[in-house]
């Protein structure tokens, strides 16, 4: 039962196509919104490490190179300011990131290259320089000569005589960075950060630490200096948040069209069922019945199996409900009379002249205006006074068909058989057997189940039998699975028996191998 109409039951009906193509659009979108959102910022974060490691580089270096070219000028500090002065502007003039170097000597600054002699302690002219330290830096609002534009400066300390050393202010050209960071919609922003001062990209001014905003998306030290990297950047900002999901919503939208469009124009029309019949993925089976009485083959049912390209093997039950709600079943029923025909004369060796060949007929076949015609056409392809033909039809049909009743006389003037399938499940209308006489009475399997299970007799079937007898129908038990039931059912007198037990369906040629090799059933005599 579980697998019943699996594949007729999600799509058939216009709400239920529309709520699967909303939940494939919710999917589509969640999945593609969460995969943009991810990206971005995965892309943006990378872009950060970029940048952080960029600036970090040129800071290094920077001050590897000047460090370097302090080194080289430490000498100067022996000699007095005229002495050296043309030298020292001329170094200062040869180094772009170099505003002006100064000579410090006893701890007084004292030949500048920019303005030559002078003589001003060093804790007047930059307070928070350390003397004592190798390498110390510094971020000041200006220097004498230029004195709006913010400058790093740094002091490099005579490894050998005390309070001697080179101080110098710089240019630090953060303008490729600037440039970079402007360029971004999403406002990243740097700052250099030396003790409690700060050169950034937010402001022209030297900033308080204190100032910054609070928390840096990343922060980067340089070994040896005294001087960080602060970078601030969104993480999450509004505009990566919009992108995803307008990307996810444009995709959502479009997976659920295409999803309704492929469930409308493909399946709901019936084309898969079509196109199953023209490409030839339909199979019959047969299930041979067993005669109670001698325990040999009396014939066989037929049962269709759809080989389907994606869905796989789709069960009879799923696929008869899709093709009735399509109004396909008369094609599809046609076709199946069409290789039962294909089948006939080789199914002529495995089965006797007079076997009974059961096919079951779907109600609104019944119903259809060809119906007549194609019943005939049917008996008409197969071999002549060979097999006797007995349509299988379920109570529920006779129950909807005012027409049945003259449809069942036509039926049996053609010298066809009529059997009640799966008895017992439908709205038992006890009624219809009596007013319609019908052949056969195909005793649901359902019931055949219970035999063993709860009790040793089962009392519904025990009427259903009576019921039969006294209407004069032949019998046959459905589903038969074990000796036991099939023992039990053979002393209530049922006609024939049909299961698993004996034989599941066949293909024709294992039919024809199960029919060579009929076993004796000794257990059941
Ligand atoms: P049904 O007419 O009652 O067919 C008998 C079903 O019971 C078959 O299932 C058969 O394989 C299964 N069966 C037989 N013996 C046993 C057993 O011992 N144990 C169990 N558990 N099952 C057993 P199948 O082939 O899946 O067919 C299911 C239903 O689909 C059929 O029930 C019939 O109503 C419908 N069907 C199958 N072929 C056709 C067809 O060609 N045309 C129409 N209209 N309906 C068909
Ligand atoms: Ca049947
Ligand atoms: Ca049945």
């Amino acid at each position: 039962m579980f697998s019943k109409n699996i594949f007729s039951r999600y799509f058939t009906s216009v709400r239920q196509i529309a709520a699967f193509s909303i939940l494939t659009a919710i999917l589509a979108a969640l999945l593609i919104g969460g995969i943009t959102s991810l990206t971005l910022h995965s892309k943006r974060e990378t872009g950060y490490d970029t940048l952080t490691e960029d600036v970090r580089k040129y800071l290094s270096t920077f001050f590897e190179d000047l460090q370097s070219t302090a080194a080289s000028i430490q000498p100067l500090t022996l000699s007095d300011c005229h002495q050296v002065s043309a030298e020292l502007t001329s170094r200062a003039a040869f180094n772009a990131n170099v505003r002006a170097f100064i000579l410090v000597r006893g701890g007084e600054a004292y030949c500048s290259s920019a303005t030559g002699s002078m003589l001003m302690g060093m804790h007047q002219l930059v307070p928070d320089i350390n003397t004592n330290e190798n390498v110390d830096l510094d971020i000041m609002q200006g220097t004498p000569m230029m004195p709006g534009k913010p400058t790093i400066a740094a002091w490099f300390k005579n490894p050998v005589i005390e309070g001697q050393g080179i101080f110098a202010t710089l240019n630090v050209n953060l303008t490729p960075y600037l440039l970079f960071t402007t360029r971004r919609s999403d406002m990243v922003s740097l700052a250099i950060i030396a003790s409690d001062k700060a050169l950034t990209t937010i402001s022209n001014n030297v900033m308080n630490v204190s100032e910054l905003p609070p928390h840096p998306t990343r922060v980067v030290s340089i070994p040896g200096y005294p001087i960080k990297i602060a970078l601030y950047g969104k993480t999450w900002p509004t505009e990566d948040i919009q992108l995803s999901i307008l990307t996810g919503l444009v995709f959502g939208i479009l997976c659920g069209a295409l999803c309704a469009y492929f469930l409308t124009v493909r399946v709901r029309s019936g084309k898969e069922i079509l196109t199953g019949i023209k490409r030839d993925q339909f199979d019959v089976v047969y299930q041979p019945v067993v005669d109670a009485e001698n325990l040999k083959m009396s014939g066989a049912e037929v049962l269709m199996r759809w080989n389907h390209p994606i869905a796989g093997s789709i069960p009879p039950d799923a696929f008869i409900a899709f093709a009735e709600a399509q109004q396909l079943i008369v094609p599809l029923t046609r076709h199946l009379f069409a290789l039962i025909a294909r089948d006939a004369k080789r199914l002529q060796h495995a089965l006797p002249p007079g076997a009974r060949l059961g096919v079951n007929l779907a109600p609104s076949h019944l119903h259809s205006p060809t119906f007549k015609e194609d019943i005939l056409a049917f008996a008409a392809s197969l071999p002549p006074n060979h097999f006797q033909l007995i349509f299988e039809i379920t109570e529920r049909d006779m129950v909807k068909e005012n027409e049945a009743s003259s449809l069942f006389t036509w039926m049996h003037e053609q010298g066809y058989e009529i059997a009640v399938d799966d008895f017992g499940t439908g709205h038992s209308a006890l009624i219809y057997l009596e007013r319609f006489k019908l052949d056969y009475l195909k005793i649901d399997r359902g019931f055949v189940n219970s035999i063993g299970l709860e009790t040793v007799t089962s009392p519904v079937l025990d009427a259903v039998l009576t019921l039969a007898r006294k209407l004069s129908m032949t019998t046959v038990a459905e589903g038969v699975e074990t000796p036991e039931q099939a023992k039990w059912l053979i002393d209530q007198g049922v006609n024939y028996l049909q299961g698993y037990y004996f034989a599941r369906p066949l293909t024709l040629e294992q039919l024809k191998v199960w029919e060579g090799q009929q076993k004796e059933y000794d257990e059941l005599r």
